[in-house]
């Protein structure tokens, strides 16, 4: 299915989902998310305006980050690179300078490597600090009662700017669960504010994937990263 199909049905889905929580469809921002298909599939997202690109490893994003746009002659807009996966600290020197958005910082080995080639090059990196609200063993993510303590440990890494919160629900066949969750996560974000009086960086939500995604608008979304549901996989 082409991608613009695919992204007019998202489109109203967004949009429904934007006026059960009395949103505007502009605060939520939409990542596509290309780890599962070709260069040339990537390149037809940016076609349609889908600048936002997620991937969650660095081997499978080399080739679409160096060769997109395909045709810079016809493409103005450059996509706008967002790394998703889980980053292990000797991985950080890929990311950095490539990647405009981490939405994976989870500890403070990683914020130390990405502070160490972000400063090598002069750069602010924007990051999502990844929080466990589901606290399952297998999830990545900060645990929620040490999230204040790491948010205080970041403001040393004066090459690293706090952004948003990040976090994956379980996946669940019952949506109320997933909610919670979500509900958390901006429970947290709201918490930060604040205790900052509104002083905080830490103003985004990334949250909602292909099966959830309407959920997380509900609850306050502000970042929604989409791959099957949007481009699609390789095998379609
Ligand atoms: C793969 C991935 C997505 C997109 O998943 P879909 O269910 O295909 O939409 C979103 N976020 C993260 C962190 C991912 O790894």
């Amino acid at each position: 299915m082409l991608i613009a199909t695919k992204l007019a049905q998202v489109m109203e889905r967004i949009e429904a989902a934007c006026g059960r929580a009395n949103r505007h469809s502009a605060e939520v921002n939409v990542i596509a998310v290309t780890k599962y298909v070709t260069l040339p599939r990537a390149q037809e997202a940016l076609n349609n305006k889908l600048l936002h690109l997620g991937e969650n490893r660095w081997q499978d994003a080399k080739e679409k980050w160096e060769q997109l746009p395909l045709d810079p002659t016809v493409m103005v807009d450059k996509p706008v690179w967002h790394f998703i996966g889980s980053l292990q600290s000797n991985k950080a020197k890929d990311v950095v300078g490539k990647f405009d958005y981490i939405h994976s910082l989870d500890r403070e080995s990683l914020a130390a490597a990405i502070e160490r080639r972000a400063e090598q090059l002069d750069i602010e990196v924007p990051c999502f600090i990844q929080v466990n609200v589901s606290e399952e063993a297998t999830k990545q993510g900060v645990e929620v009662e040490q999230l204040s303590e790491f948010i205080q440990t970041l403001q040393q890494y004066t090459h690293i700017k706090p952004i948003g919160l990040m976090t994956m629900a379980p996946f669940e066949v019952e949506p109320e669960h997933t909610r919670a969750v979500f509900r958390k996560l901006r429970q947290l974000r709201d918490d930060i504010q604040q205790q900052s009086n509104g002083m905080s960086t830490i103003t985004e939500l990334s949250m909602g994937m292909s099966n959830d995604f309407e959920i997380a608008i509900e609850e306050g979304a502000t970042w929604i990263r989409l791959g099957t549901i949007l481009v699609g996989e390789e095998e379609e």
